[in-house]
């Protein structure tokens, strides 16, 4: 009975979200999703790829927590449309999902942007479970955290297609093992693109933003 509560929830997700996708395809948008647990420095990495990225492209981002705006404030600084969502409003829900993109679209001005990024509730758990609609979804963890993160929440990094290692800065002050979380990472999800950086010096954030500017590239010359 539960299970099939949980696939309805999905299949309406679902469809909100195709049609999500087809209006991000239709105004141009290169939509980016962005999760992690609390506290792995995703507001942050935004922070520092908007300094980098956003006078070549014209970006926005919707910013999910469950209360505050502080996320928003922050990001805003950086003078690109920002829009916070409070899921408060919808529930308290522990994500996002797909009808709250779309209200959120709805109150963003998308003409001329050219890249979304959705900042989402921090939860490496049920994120992962709602399609929002996005191109691409990337996985922030960060050096303070457990190299065992991927193994433990196996589905969040199977469904993402670039993940980043964030505040490479602290390595020297820890014991964490930068090699044996991106063997774990692979052992999840082979292959898939990993960036080492620190979103507090800069340090590797080239290779990131250089990611991300080709795949706005792709997309606007029509590969998927
Ligand atoms: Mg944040
Ligand atoms: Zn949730």
């Amino acid at each position: 009975m539960e299970i099939k509560v949980v696939r309805k929830v999905l299949s309406v997700n679902e469809r909100m979200a195709e049609q999500n996708r087809r209006l991000f395809f239709e105004k141009g948008v290169y939509v980016i999703n962005i999760m992690s647990s609390p506290g792995s420095g995703k507001t942050a990495l935004l922070e520092k790829t908007l300094s980098r990225i956003a006078a070549d492209i014209p970006t926005a981002v919707i910013v999910g927590d469950i209360c505050t705006t502080n996320d928003a404030d922050r990001l805003a600084l950086s003078g690109v449309p920002v829009l916070q969502i409070n899921t408060d409003a919808f529930g308290g829900e522990c994500h996002l999902a797909a009808h709250v993109i779309e209200k959120a679209v709805d109150e963003l001005n998308l003409s001329g942007i050219r890249l979304l990024f959705i900042e989402n509730v921090g939860n490496l758990v049920c994120p992962a479970e709602f399609d929002l609609g996005e191109d691409r979804r990337v996985v922030v963890m960060s050096t303070t955290e457990g190299e065992d993160k991927p193994l433990k929440y196996p589905l969040m990094f199977r469904t993402c297609h670039a993940a980043v290692i964030n505040k490479s800065d602290l390595l020297p002050y820890l014991d964490y093992d930068l090699q044996q979380a991106k063997t774990n990472i692979l052992t999840v999800h082979p292959e898939m693109p990993i960036f080492t950086v620190s979103a507090k010096t800069g340090e590797g954030m080239e290779a990131w933003l250089d990611w991300i500017k080709n795949r706005v590239r792709e997309k606007s010359s029509g590969v998927k």
